[in-house]
């Protein structure tokens, strides 16, 4: 065992071997990987191997393209080493509208990424699948370029390739303790003997809540059981000239594939099982659970159902091992938080079809210091302290029953809610509101006016909410709505090096002090990593508001850019409360109760002051997100109740109303003001997202600059631009392919229905320039609409 290294990492899965393989391939020498068994060992060697396109989120559904590009020809034609990747495509059927428009929107996703989907109608999928019965489906979903792969023969192609590139693969050698160096080395120790090494990645699937634990970072996953049975030789199979596709019923939660001459089936039951909560025993290794036919006879006879050839195969074996569920089904990659050269590459449902591009996504953040494609939707950090036992089972839980479940736009879920809840909650209840959960938060999405509806509507289409979002708007265009704003990111920077942290923060410079900036901080490729507004409440005093989801991504950013500096960051999330009160009325209503002259003369827009409302101690902020002038007004949490109710009291008499998230979405698309983590990502800077306004480099120095600037006067530019469609049959959420002609040219990163536009708009990156005489379309659902730029509020 070599005694120093540049990066070990632990666990010999689909998700290590993947990583040393692309590490080794960026370069990367003195890369060893550790496995305390033989290499597949945990949960890749049983698995059922099927790897798919289809995903709700783009930079997923291109890790498991590159898995399938890997698994279908490169690996074999690099190593010499089978992989027996059946490129036989897939099937999703259905007998349910949610879940063809589904299928749509994941089509349209494709239609942009460059991955065929097609849509098919019953009579289409019999020709495809002349052994399934169509008669009660409405349509299903065909992924020609789907398949499956052997997980063993796969991960030992992956470690031959790494291997023959240089990289030492030590087998039977268990971690038992990691400790972080003064030197912010790594040094692990294992059974065999100790190496340091530079980088850490935890690859440790089932086990990388222990391998966790001794990095010093708490992982939010759990272990769930998983089945499948695999039949004995079927002749209706067996007999066939080609293999047919797989099939999946998603609404009946089951997938089926061939294997040899029967077939594999495996349920995902509503009751999942959650394995060894606690600690995962160390000893625990290639062997599998005990087969608990029980638990998934229901569903495997609806597969039957649907298959009734399956139905004449015995029972050859049943497949019984754990799964790592995380709270959103998404794996943990990138950066362990709050932890130097350590990372996580684990914590995936799906590792086998995720494993190639996974291991390819991680290497090069790893390589390049950020990652490739916007990371949100798998940053290892997405998740908070919230995230406690009880969180991660009941998610986990939930994940496993909804494996297969539709993923709605505006979707909540209910297991694990009410983890932070603002002193304001029930207060705001009792006038209607109806909740989301925003990294723990329990947030207003919108105030129902009818008292026997409580909950959303979940559809793709107009949901229940949409006249109540009207009217919140408009309430508030016409007089004052107030919003419970609690959950944003906030940190406070302070003392003698705060100013010049600031100041090279990002692509705009530190505001004046009594000012409000807002600033983009960039990753060195120029790209959008975070978003802040800053206000500086003093000479040497910042405080910085940002998205509620970049909690533990903004904490290391700030940390990161602050070492060295001689200042106090801290994170006060979860010490301070904020108010929106916004409208024509807001300044009116507030001065009732503040002795501070709050007119646009003492009080500018953009500015930032500590005053007193009704003798209570606030940060005003002179900002809207709305278009309607108003106030944030941020306060000590303990004080919120107390706040809220002289807010409405003073309210009373001018028409005080509540808004939500969703009215709140819909007018800041109006004004075209873009979102963080949907509008903005590493992918694009920000002068591609129009933002040059807030964009200073004369005389300034800050990562990113010279990377954004010389990405503009690039052939690979994108731009982005507020769209209107023209009578879509369906209100715009996200991801909505852009067309001119048959081209496939823009996406829709967020989309609404604009109610003081009274029109459907969207933000979209074009990747290719376009002029005013090109005709646009957008396609929702399947369906398109014309599509025009248009003016902002
Ligand atoms: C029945 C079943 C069917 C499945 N079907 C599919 C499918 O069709 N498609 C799909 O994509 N996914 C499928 N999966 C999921 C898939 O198996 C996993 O997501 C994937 O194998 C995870 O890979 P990994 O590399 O993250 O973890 P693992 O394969 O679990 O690898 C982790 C490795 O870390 C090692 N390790 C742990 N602790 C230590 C230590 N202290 N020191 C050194 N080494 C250590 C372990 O020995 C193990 O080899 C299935 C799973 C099951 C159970």
């Amino acid at each position: 065992m070599k005694s120093h290294v540049r990066v070990a990492v632990i666990g010999g899965g689909a998700m290590g071997a993947s990583l040393i393989y692309h590490l080794t391939q960026l370069g990367w020498g003195d890369v060893v990987l550790i496995e305390k068994n033989e290499l597949t060992a945990g949960s890749t060697w049983h698995a059922a191997g099927l790897c798919t396109h289809y995903a709700h989120n783009i930079t997923i559904m291109n890790l498991r393209a590159h898995s399938v590009k890997l698994y279908q020809s490169v690996l074999a034609e690099e190593t010499g080493q089978a992989v027996s990747f059946h490129a036989c495509g897939a099937l999703r059927v259905t007998r349910h509208q949610d879940r063809l428009d589904e299928f749509r929107q994941v089509q349209g996703i494709g239609k942009f990424a460059g991955f065929d989907f097609h849509i098919l109608s019953p009579q289409e999928l019999k020709e495809i699948y002349p052994l399934a019965r169509v008669d009660d489906l409405i349509g299903a979903i065909y992924e020609p370029l789907d398949g499956h792969v052997d997980p063993s023969q796969a991960t030992q192609a992956m470690a031959k390739g790494a291997r023959n590139r240089g990289a030492e693969i030590y087998r039977h050698t268990r971690v038992t303790a990691i400790d972080q160096k003064t030197n912010g080395e790594w040094l692990i120790t294992t059974d065999k003997g100790e190496v340091t090494a530079e980088h850490i990645v935890n690859a440790a699937g089932t086990w990388c809540r222990e391998i966790g634990a001794m990095m010093g970072v708490d992982l939010p996953v759990v272990p769930m059981l998983h089945q499948y049975i695999v039949s004995d030789r079927i002749d209706a199979f067996a007999e066939l000239d080609q293999e047919l596709p797989m099939i999946r019923d998603p609404d009946e939660s089951w997938y089926l594939r061939m294997e040899r001459d029967g077939v594999i089936i495996g349920p995902y039951e509503k009751q999942g099982k959650p394995w060894s909560i606690d600690g995962v025993p160390p000893e625990f290794g290639m062997e599998l659970l005990e087969p608990d036919i029980d638990a998934i006879a229901d569903i495997a006879g609806l597969a039957m159902e649907r298959v009734p050839a399956a139905a004449e195969g015995g029972i050859k074996s049943i497949v019984n091992g754990p799964i790592t569920f995380t709270p959103d089904a998404n794996p943990l990659i990138g950066p362990a938080f709050n932890l130097r050269n350590a990372w996580l590459l684990t914590g995936s449902s799906m590792g086998i079809m995720e494993g190639g591009g996974a291991g390819k996504f991680l290497a090069e953040w790893m390589d390049a210091g950020e990652p490739p494609m916007d990371a949100l939707a798998i940053d290892s950090r997405r998740f908070g302290g919230y995230a406690d036992r009880d969180y991660r089972v009941d998610k986990a839980v939930e994940c496993f029953a909804a494996q297969f479940g539709i993923h709605y736009p505006y979707e909540e879920r209910l297991a694990g809610r009410n983890k932070k809840l603002t002193p304001a909650y029930e207060l705001l209840k009792s006038k209607g509101a109806v909740f989301g959960s925003a990294y723990g938060f329990e947030r207003p999405n919108w105030y129902s006016r009818n008292p026997g509806v409580t909950e959303s509507s979940l559809s793709f289409r107009r949901a229940n909410w949409f006249d109540t979002v009207a009217a919140e708007c408009e309430n508030l265009q016409q007089n004052v709505g107030l919003a419970d704003l609690s959950v944003f990111s906030k940190f406070r920077v302070r003392g003698k090096g705060a100013v010049a942290f600031i100041e090279q923060l990002g692509a705009n410079s530190a505001p004046q002090t009594g000012r409000i900036g807002l600033i983009h901080v960039l990753a060195e490729s120029g790209g959008v990593m975070s978003e802040f507004s800053v206000s500086r409440l003093a000479e040497d005093e910042f405080y910085l508001a940002s998205a509620a989801a970049a909690g533990r991504h903004d904490e290391d950013l700030l940390r990161a850019r602050a070492h060295e500096l001689d200042l106090q960051l801290e994170n006060i999330t979860d010490r301070k409360g904020v108010f929106g009160i916004m409208g024509p009325n807001a300044e009116i209503m507030l001065q009732q109760i503040c002795d501070q002259d709050l007119s646009i003369a003492a009080f500018p827009w953009l500015g930032a002051s500590r005053i007193e409302i009704a003798g209570i101690a606030v940060e005003a902020l002179r900002v809207s997100y709305v278009g309607e002038p108003g106030f944030e007004l941020h306060h000590d949490i303990d004080q919120q109740q107390a706040l809220l109710q002289h807010l409405l009291q003073a309210g009373e008499n001018f028409e005080l109303g509540f808004y939500g998230a969703f009215a709140m979405n819909s007018m800041r698309l109006e004004k075209a003001y873009r979102a963080w983590g949907v509008d903005l990502t590493t992918e694009r800077t920000p002068l591609e997202a129009g933002l040059g306004y807030l964009v200073k480099t004369d005389g300034r120095e800050f990562i990113g600059r010279d990377a954004m600037l010389a990405r503009q006067q690039s052939e690979d530019r994108w731009s982005m631009e507020l769209l209107e469609f023209e009578e879509p049959e369906f209100d715009p959420f996200y991801m909505h392919t852009i067309f001119r002609g048959d081209e496939a040219i823009g996406m829709v990163t967020s989309g609404s229905y604009g109610h003081r536009l009274q029109k459907a708009i969207g933000l979209a990156y074009f990747h290719t320039p376009i002029s005013s005489d090109d005709e646009l379309s957008v396609e929702i659902l399947g369906r398109k609409s014309r599509a025009s730029v248009t003016t902002a509020l």
